[in-house]
Order: C-alpha cells, then sequence, then structure tokens
C-alpha cells in the first residue's frame, strides 16, 4: 500500500513514490535507469506485481462456471475489476464495461460489430492528422469493405485540431468521429466534448480513444458523452494484455456478437445459439485473469494518489523539461499545444531520431524515437520521426536534467 507520507497534503513526494516501482531502482548500461518511455507503457508498482503473484500463487482458477472455492475468490476479483473501472471513468453500470485485451481491441470490437451493422456504402467516418494507428486502420478496412469514405480533420502547426475545418466535414452522412482524446507523440489534449456535440448535432458516433488521457485526465464518460470510449491498463501503472471498452447500452445491446466461444453464449444447440447479457455477450473464452485482477490494483494505486496531484506533478515535469529542452540548439519542439499532457515530442536539425535515442540509451536513459505509431502525422510535419520523452508520476526533474545533457553530448558527437 501506499504510505500516507507519500501523498500528504498538495505535494507529492516523488522519492516515496519512486519506491513503490522496484524496476526504477535498476541499471542500464552501468547508469541507473531514466525511464522516459511511459507513453508506450508504464512501469508497474510493487502493489501491482504482487496482485499477479497473489492470484497465482493463492487462487488460480477458471472464472465464472466453477462452484469451488478457489473458482469463486478468482471470479469475485476479476469482477470487482469491473467495478472498479466503472468508477475510473464513471460508467453509468458495471454492464458498460467490456473487458479487451487493451485499447486496439476494443476500437476493432467497434469497428467489427458496430461498424459492420451501421456503415453503408457512400457513408462517412471522420478521424484526426494525430490518430495513432489503432484508430485508423480499422476504419480504413471498413471503409474499403463498405465503400465508405474516411475523412481527416486537419491541424495546425501546433499540433491542434482545426475545429473550423472538423465541422465544415460533419454532415448528415457523417455515421462516426473516432477521435484520440490525448495524442501519443504530441501530448495535444483534444476538446472531445465539443467534438462529440458537434457530432452529435449530426447524428454521428463518436467513439474516444482514451489510451494517453485515463492516466492523466479525470474520465466521467456520462458527463463527456461519447458512445464508445476505449483505454489499456498498462499505460496507467497496470500490466499488458487487458483494457476496458465502455459504451453506450443501447449501442453495446444492439451491436453484434465479435467474438464467438465460450462465456458469450447463454445456450448453444446446433440449430441455434443465444448469446449472453451484457458484458459477457463481447467477452468470449477464458479472459486474461491475472492481469484483469491486477488492473484493479492500479486504478487504486492512481486512486489512492490522486489525479489531480499526479496532474500538478507531471505539468510541473512538463514546463520544465519544455523550458530546458528549448535551450538546446537546433532543437525544435512538435506539438506545442496549450493544452497538452506531460509529454515532449521533438527533432533535432541534421540528426536521426534513432541515433540519438541510442546515445541516450547509452547513458542508462530510455525515450522512444521513430514515428509512434502515427506516420501520418509525422508526414504533416515532413520528419522520419521525433524523440519523445513522456513523465509518469515518478519521474524528476534530476532526471530531466540528465537528458539534457545526454541530448547536448548526443549533438556533439553526431554534428
Ligand atoms: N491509441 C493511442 C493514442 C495510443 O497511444 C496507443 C498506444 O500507444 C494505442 C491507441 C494502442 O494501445 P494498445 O497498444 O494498448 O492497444
Amino acid at each position: 500500500m501506499i504510505k500516507s507520507a507519500t501523498i500528504q497534503n498538495d505535494l507529492l513526494d516523488v522519492y516515496a513514490i519512486r519506491e513503490h516501482f522496484p524496476i526504477l531502482s535498476r541499471e542500464v548500461k552501468g547508469k541507473p535507469l531514466v525511464y522516459f518511455d511511459n507513453a508506450a507503457t508504464s512501469q508497474k508498482p510493487q502493489v501491482v506485481i504482487d496482485a499477479l503473484t497473489d492470484y497465482y500463487t493463492g487462487y488460480n482458477a477458471n472464472i465464472h462456471r466453477g462452484i469451488h472455492t478457489l473458482a469463486e475468490e478468482a471470479t469475485a476479483a476479476f469482477e470487482k475489476t469491473r467495478d472498479t473501472a466503472q468508477q475510473f471513468i464513471n460508467a453509468a453500470s458495471r454492464e458498460q464495461i467490456i473487458f479487451t485485451r487493451g485499447t486496439t481491441e476494443g476500437i476493432n470490437l467497434v469497428a467489427y460489430t458496430w461498424g459492420r451493422q451501421n456503415i453503408k456504402a457512400g457513408d462517412e467516418i471522420i478521424i484526426s492528422t494525430m490518430e495513432h494507428h489503432s484508430n485508423i486502420v480499422p476504419w480504413q478496412v471498413l471503409c474499403e469493405e463498405k465503400n465508405a469514405i474516411l475523412k481527416v480533420i486537419p491541424i495546425n502547426d501546433d499540433g491542434e485540431l482545426l475545429m473550423d475545418e472538423y465541422e465544415k466535414l460533419l454532415s448528415p452522412k457523417t455515421k462516426l468521429v473516432s477521435i484520440v482524446h490525448v495524442s501519443n507523440s504530441l501530448g495535444t489534449v483534444n476538446p472531445v466534448k465539443k467534438i462529440i456535440e458537434a457530432a452529435h448535432k449530426v447524428g454521428a458516433v463518436v467513439l474516444v480513444d482514451g489510451a494517453q488521457s485515463t492516466v492523466h485526465l479525470d474520465i466521467d464518460v456520462q458527463k463527456m458523452d461519447c458512445d464508445f470510449f476505449a483505454f489499456s491498463a498498462h499505460k496507467l501503472y497496470g500490466p499488458t494484455g487487458i483494457g476496458v471498452l465502455y459504451g453506450k447500452k443501447h449501442l453495446l445491446e444492439s451491436m453484434p456478437v465479435f467474438q464467438g466461444g465460450g462465456e458469450m453464449i447463454k445456450e448453444v444447440s446446433f440449430e441455434k445459439t443465444t448469446f449472453n447479457d451484457l458484458p459477457y455477450k463481447f467477452e468470449a473464452g477464458t479472459p486474461n485473469i491475472a492481469d484483469t485482477i491486477a488492473f484493479k490494483t492500479a486504478m487504486d494505486f492512481v486512486n489512492k494518489i490522486g489525479k489531480e496531484k499526479i496532474r500538478k506533478h507531471e505539468h510541473e515535469l512538463l514546463v520544465y523539461a519544455t523550458d530546458q529542452l528549448e535551450q538546446i540548439s537546433g532543437l525544435r519542439i512538435i506539438g506545442k499545444a496549450k493544452e497538452k499532457t506531460s509529454l515532449v515530442s521533438f527533432f533535432i536539425d541534421k540528426t536521426h531520431p534513432q541515433d540519438i535515442g541510442i546515445l541516450l540509451d547509452n547513458r542508462g536513459i530510455a525515450v522512444r524515437t521513430g514515428h509512434h505509431c502515427t506516420q501520418p502525422l509525422m508526414h504533416r510535419f515532413g520528419i522520419p520521426g521525433t524523440i519523445r520523452a513522456s513523465f509518469a508520476v515518478y519521474n524528476t526533474k534530476e532526471e530531466i536534467d540528465q537528458l539534457v545533457v545526454g541530448l547536448q553530448k548526443a549533438v556533439k558527437m553526431l554534428l
């Protein structure tokens, strides 16, 4: 459990927080690890790791159908995660929390079920320039299959959506808007409430990709009024291989099934199968039980510290890093939106991000380099990729200083 001293007052004791993450005490290439690849996946606190071990050592069993003690314990723990996830995003009911492998599977689930049922030839789907490939490819595949049209909201040079252009794209032909809440390459926080309101006026359904937002922002799917919301546990201090798709009940109820198999049925005969109620209708087969259970622990961890405190700390890191990085000559920050989460993407003239990444790794500093699964966005900025430093609750200003020194040395070596 998090020590109470860690979360006293308004201040976050980052050094006490760090003690919860065993990996942060390891070395890389003989140097203390500086982990700035949190937008790809965050590190896991000991409580999350313990939750996995506790399940496998204490009550490993398949869930829902067993009547023995272990099965009942495992089922109860698994279903508690659904309740916690419901509260975490303020869904109206637990039936609206569908467990998936992560954001990608959540988006694909909607594309393969709602999409195939509702999208017809000539219909339009709107996405944006800053989408992750997970929120581009499923819609491209659907559009190709149905002869529908994919439209793209442009952005300005700061990496913000051009809302006027978005409004111009909307028409009665628009059936779906699928939009990223926070860009993984720019850090931009998109005005999803406004986007949703405008889409609803033309009768379109809206999916929000919450992969990057759920760890930083307070999520209230009812206030947001999104129709679908997808996120992954591994970006919020939880395990990989588990995520959530939230949907409005009437939509989830009317959608055809995604995968067939055990768990998602009520009754099967060779003549006819009747499907289970929500949420099980979309959860075929033995789920990822251990990771789902540990996902609850991760959400509890975040709740215990409090997102507001986390945000405050991360914002300080963002401001500090932006100031420091801007001192480096030839460094260009990609993504200067007014509303940003704790992520800095940048490019250094006459260098390749990959070379910089390797030199930083030699100093124990983990950043992500490349296109970050947003190739059309990189194309928009006319660059092959960026160097991305993304900050989490356990990062410090001293680590940012090390990044700056590492970059200065790398630039000297490469130029
Ligand atoms: N959308 C965004 C904005 C992301 O950043 C990511 C992952 O980086 C995804 C979708 C896909 O998430 P996952 O790989 O967990 O399915």
